[in-house]
């Protein structure tokens, strides 16, 4: 049999790879690192995990990425294989030892009588005679390849700007100052009304505020990257400070619906919301403080806030390329460029958003190319599954035409219970008893998972290819 050529070696790409050489289909897995590198890795194994070690919720009942472990684990997934083998303990969230994870992908991959690793950058589209080919090269996709990608689709754009918030360590937070209130003192699912820590500002705090991210260094970017857009809703502060002094203050400064605790006659003229980062709730990140300031300057300036003037950041904010598709107007079911259909894409560049997710569609990719090339019928998971809902998201199989076609409507996303087709709320619980306002969403949760893993298990059966 002909090889298929999986070109990236990351969470999609070692996922799809896996899953073609377990059906018995040879494959090719071209990896640029170490030859090539990318701003985010540090090392030459496959997987690696850019950024934090979290698979994220390991529940499958009530959380959507949980269930989409759950669906990736009855696929017989690599990725979770070794994800599993190097837990390290976080509450009810699947994170693992990085190096240790990865390093099994890696020998998994490599000891595959199967697999064939090249280390290598494609810098052009792969030569005509590659008639099957996955391309997952991430969010930090090369620019030749990228550029390549680019004048194939005849888009305007592929690479957007995505910008990370800062993260602040709680003891470094003076809650002699900061008080905990949710907006409005809402109370959302899990939560007390009290989710957020918030930091006042007065007129002139502020305005010495803005002033400060008017001035502050800013990160050089590259050349190629200088027309990069951003996306609207992930502005940074100083991008959102140059469009009014205003404007932070009627955005994520903005002080309505909360009272300060401390000093409740007066009313603050803009407020810093801090949300719990970690199950521990020793981290907090500032949120909607996306921010490209150099981080000698961002350390400086969010120390003028009242309550972090003491503030110690387990991580600064930063900016990164992210590489992606209009998928829903470029692919078709399968994950294929309709344009070129021995194209098939997998992994963030298809516009899902996070590892888990980015496996799950290397997962699916790997899946389609293997029945492909053994002559089988493509059937898409079920839009009631987890891995079916994500797919629906990027090929548009779930939206309407119109907003499929538009280029900026189509955005990177994680899984969530929002991509599922709507299910009615049970109204009762097991033992009969009326289920009322949280109540009634996790039995809706309930049901939509058990749904899912149904719906799932049907299709997995129907599709599955492993040899043992
Ligand atoms: P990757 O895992 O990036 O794999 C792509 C691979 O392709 C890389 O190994 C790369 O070296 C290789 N490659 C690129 N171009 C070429 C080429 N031309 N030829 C050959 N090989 C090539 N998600 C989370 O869930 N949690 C996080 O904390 C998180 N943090 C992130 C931080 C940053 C800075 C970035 C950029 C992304 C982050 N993400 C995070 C989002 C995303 O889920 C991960 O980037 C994820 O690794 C994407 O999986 P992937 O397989 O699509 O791409």
């Amino acid at each position: 049999t002909k090889p298929v050529h999986v070109i990236g070696g990351g969470l999609a790409g070692s996922e799809a790879a896996w899953q073609m050489a377990q059906a018995g289909v040879p494959v090719v897995l071209h990896e640029m690192r170490p030859l090539s590198r990318t701003d985010a890795h540090k090392t030459d194994s496959l997987a690696e995990l850019v950024c934090s070690n979290s698979f994220r919720s390991d529940d499958a009942d009530y959380n959507a990425v949980g269930l989409l472990h759950a669906e990736l684990r009855a696929a017989g997934s690599l990725i979770m294989q070794a994800a599993d083998a190097h837990q390290v303990p976080a509450g009810s969230a699947l994170a693992v030892d990085r190096d240790g994870f990865a390093e099994a992908v890696t020998r998994t991959l490599a000891a595959h009588p199967l697999v064939t690793l090249e280390r290598g950058e494609l810098t052009s589209l792969p030569p005509e005679d590659w008639d099957s080919v996955i391309i997952a090269t991430g969010p930090l996709t090369s620019p030749a390849l990228s550029e390549a990608i680019l004048a194939r689709t005849g888009e305007d754009a592929l690479a957007f700007f995505d910008a990370i918030a800062p993260i602040v360590h709680f003891e470094s937070i003076n809650m002699d100052v900061a008080w905990f209130q949710s907006r409005y003192d809402k109370v959302g699912p899990g939560g007390t009304g009290k989710d957020y820590i918030n930091c006042p500002l007065d007129k002139a705090q502020y305005d010495a505020f803005i002033d400060a991210l008017l001035s502050g260094d800013k990160t050089d970017f590259k050349e190629w990257e200088a027309n990069t857009p951003y996306f609207d809703g992930c502005l940074p502060i100083e991008v959102m400070a140059e469009r009014g002094r205003e404007t932070l203050r009627h955005g994520p400064m903005k002080p309505m619906g909360l009272t300060n605790a401390h000093n409740p006659t007066v009313k603050a003229y803009a407020v810093v919301q801090l949300r719990q980062d970690n199950a521990l709730g020793t981290l907090y990140n500032m949120v909607g403080f996306q921010t490209k300031l150099k981080y000698g300057a961002q350390a400086e300036i969010f120390r003028m806030i009242p309550g972090l003037e003491e503030a110690v950041f387990a991580r600064l904010g930063g900016l990164h390329r992210n590489t992606f598709l209009n998928s829903p107007k470029l692919l078709d079911p399968t994950l294929r460029l309709k344009a070129d259909t021995r194209l098939r894409f997998a992994g963030q560049i298809t516009g899902c958003e996070g590892y888990v997710e980015s496996a799950s569609v290397g997962c699916m990719a790997g899946l389609f190319a293997a029945r492909e090339r053994l002559g089988l019928a493509l059937t898409p998971p079920p839009a009631t599954t987890a891995m079916g809902a994500l797919l629906g998201h990027i090929t548009g199989g779930h939206i309407a035409r119109d907003d499929a076609e538009g280029p900026r409507s189509f955005q990177p996303m994680n899984v969530n219970f929002g991509l599922f087709p709507p299910m009615e709320t049970p109204v009762k619980d097991a033992e009969g008893k009326r289920l009322r306002g949280a109540e009634k969403t996790k039995a809706r949760k309930l049901a939509m998972t058990q749904r899912a893993r149904a719906d799932f298990a049907g299709w997995i059966g129907a599709n599955a290819l492993t040899r043992t």
